[in-house]
């Protein structure tokens, strides 16, 4: 856990577990770019979209990726 230059804890640092502070993957969920720490347990999805993904059922599909989302999201729906 990190903190701020006046004491204040950290709550969300982009790319970084809110949790325990490892990077955090990137996945499509539900065709939607989301972060994902594979270091907690059950892994913690987080990200703008999760506010809303976080409560559907599980979809089944999700997909790990590196680099750009719109490359990533292409291969997904092509199934390249
Ligand atoms: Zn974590």
């Amino acid at each position: 856990m990190s903190y701020g230059p006046w004491g204040f804890k950290i709550i969300y640092k982009p790319g970084y577990c809110a949790d325990c502070g490892e990077p955090e993957a990137k996945v499509i969920y539900y065709g939607l770019p989301h972060h994902m720490c594979l270091q907690c347990d059950p892994p913690l999805l987080t990200g703008f979209w999760s506010r809303l993904t976080a409560h559907l059922p599980f979809s089944g599909w999700m997909m790990v990726y590196k680099g750009s989302y719109w490359r990533a999201l292409w291969r997904w729906v092509s199934g390249a």
